[in-house]
């Protein structure tokens, strides 16, 4: 049921995104799953995932994460997406939702720190711990007021929280490189048919098709750029 509106915007015969297995898995024993996919669309912009009741809770984050707990960033809430879409990397075709090149950027798994998870999500402010290889740590989730009636579309701010992990390094811009391929997003679209060009400027300056070492680092591990 959740998954309607992900599955009615995407034609799996063209775009590679999978399609779910079920309309919402059934709870899996262990960890939860958390993802952040940079996704070089219309605009850059990164996806965070967070696996609840059987599907992955999603935001659009423009800028991305910030370690700074002085920094808010915007995050648009988006349509649910099925479990395995956080180990979907690779490109979405012209023409398709979101066409343009997906990086996995970060997984892991979260814990919520709140201890009624849908209530503190209906009421709009929603703390969790992420175990990521680049975000780790207390987080929250606290929605804005006054960005249109849509739930689905509505409009929220992602802050660190101070703790150990709390730092004014740009993660973003320091960390560019995909956690499962250590590809850049021109990597990705060079070995998956995107657009290279387009893909490029969403890597950091100095880093986009024309680097030497990103294509020695995705030479290495291009065999296993697809898990599961
Ligand atoms: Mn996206």
């Amino acid at each position: 049921m959740k998954l309607n509106e992900y599955r009615k915007k995407r034609q799996f015969g063209v775009t590679p995104e999978p399609r779910g297995a079920g309309d919402a898995q059934k709870k899996r024993n262990g960890s939860l799953i958390y993802a952040i996919q940079k996704h070089m669309a219309s605009h850059l912009h990164y996806d965070l995932r967070l696996e609840w009741r059987g599907v992955l809770l999603s935001w659009a984050i423009p800028k991305g994460p910030s370690l700074d707990p002085a920094v808010k960033r915007l995050a648009m809430q988006t349509e649910d997406h099925p479990i395995e879409y956080s180990h979907f990397e690779g490109v979405i075709p012209a023409g398709q939702y979101g066409a343009g090149t997906v990086m996995l950027w970060d997984r892991g798994t979260w814990q919520p720190e709140s201890a009624d998870v849908d209530a503190s999500l209906r009421e709009g402010e929603t703390k969790f711990t992420l175990q990521g290889k680049k975000l780790q740590g207390s987080w929250v989730l606290v929605r804005t007021p006054g960005f249109g009636k849509n739930p689905s579309r509505s409009t929220w701010l992602l802050i660190k929280h101070r703790d150990e992990y709390a730092s004014t390094k740009d993660v973003t811009e320091e960390e560019p490189r995909s956690v499962v391929s250590r590809r850049l997003l021109a990597d990705i679209a060079r070995d998956e048919g995107g657009d290279i060009e387009r893909a490029s400027q969403g890597d950091p300056a100095g880093q986009g098709r024309n680097a030497t070492s990103a294509k020695a680092v995705s030479g290495r591990v291009a065999r296993r750029r697809r898990p599961s």
